[in-house]
């Protein structure tokens, strides 16, 4: 899968999408991030990218020009996504939507954003991160390489490890331990040392969904509610058995 990024900083997209997991997919031949430098694009000496806004106003925009020649330039992967507060929100089925594909590319607006030209003619769509204003798209576009990238099939180690965890199935996850089975007198629950590996999977489901149930309703209501299966499931365990 190939993930173009335009980004007058490039080197901070570089570095992080060069580390970890992203890193050895990469290693692998599983990712092709390719990083692409906007001022490279210029054509003055001071290597402008940006200029004040037409009608007044605060701080700077990006040029168009230097966007579009370097972007015709490498030909990225289509879609082309403009990170931008005003575009559709990541979250993790676009993410899954988006490791299913041969590829897609990212371009990071800085100062007071981008010349709309760029996302009217230039770009495919919009993409957020949530609703806040970052300084620049380059954290946004770090994010969703991770996100993105770790469902890439074959980049995570345990594939399983992706089909568990949280939204999977719009659910949370279940919580999770690792020894000592006692620390400073808290214990591991019984259930998951037991080695009954039905149990096991019955309380991590009921955990989830309780989980869920306290703090993210609105994912229970986004699917439907709970089915008469998963009720019994909730109401099984102990109700006065804490939610971790
Ligand atoms: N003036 C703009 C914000 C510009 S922030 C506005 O009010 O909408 C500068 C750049 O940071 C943007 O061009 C965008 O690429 C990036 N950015 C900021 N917030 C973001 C978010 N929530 N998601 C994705 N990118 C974001």
């Amino acid at each position: 899968m190939r993930i173009d990024v335009f980004t007058i900083f490039p080197d901070m997209v570089a570095g992080f999408a060069g580390q970890s997991l992203l890193g050895r997919a990469a290693a692998k031949g599983l990712l092709d991030v390719r990083v692409h430098d906007l001022r490279e694009h210029t054509t003055d000496v001071h290597r402008t990218v940006d200029d004040t806004p037409f009608g007044g106003g605060a701080g700077m925009v990006l040029m168009p020009e230097p966007i579009f020649t370097a972007v015709e330039a490498a030909e990225p992967p289509r879609p082309l996504f403009l990170l931008g507060p005003g575009g559709r929100t990541l979250d993790q089925a676009m993410a899954r939507e988006l490791a299913g594909t041969e590829g897609f590319s990212l371009l990071c607006g800085r100062y007071e954003g981008v010349d709309d030209r760029v996302r009217t003619e230039l770009c495919d769509g919009e993409l957020s991160v949530g609703d806040y204003v970052l300084n620049g798209g380059e954290v946004a576009a770090m994010v969703v390489l991770e996100a993105v990238g770790r469902l890439v099939p074959g980049v995570m180690g345990n594939a399983a490890s992706a089909g568990e965890e949280s939204f999977s199935d719009g659910l949370l996850e279940y919580p999770q331990y690792t020894k000592p089975a006692e620390f400073r007198g808290l214990p591991v629950p019984d259930v998951l040392r037991s080695g009954d590996h039905g149990r096991v999977a019955r309380w991590r489901r009921a955990q989830a969904l309780r989980r869920t149930l306290r703090d993210r309703p609105d994912l229970i209501e986004a699917r439907g509610g709970l089915t008469p299966e998963e009720q019994a499931l909730v109401d099984e365990l102990a109700p006065d058995e804490p939610i971790p």
